[in-house]
């Protein structure tokens, strides 16, 4: 399934990005917050400590997000983290003054 097909839901707004929608009927449940009940639970992820999302986009792709990121620090000072080669956006507000961009 490519990011222009995704199913949003019907509060898809700007780019149509979406986080959880599992109020709504969706499948994705941990893309926020990861506690141990998730099947994708690590300790040392962004996640489980509250500071990481993977957001997907029905209109444009990750990629084109992460390179906007990227070239455009100033707007996002708080992010930190951004990992490459995955169809959706992972970004993270780690602790570290420079940006790390990480592949899984
Ligand atoms: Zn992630």
């Amino acid at each position: 399934m490519n990011a222009h097909s995704l199913p949003l839901t019907p509060f898809e707004i700007g780019l149509g990005w979406l986080l959880n929608n599992y109020k709504f009927g969706g499948t994705r449940l941990w893309s926020g917050l990861r506690t141990p009940d998730s099947p994708y639970y690590s300790e040392t992820s962004q996640h489980s400590l509250g500071k990481a999302f993977d957001v997907v986009f029905k209109y444009v792709q990750a990629e084109e997000v992460r390179e906007f990121i990227l070239n455009n620090r100033d707007l996002f000072p708080y992010v930190t983290g951004l990992e490459l080669d995955v169809s959706w956006l992972h970004f993270d507000v780690r602790n570290t003054n420079a940006i790390k961009v990480f592949n899984a």
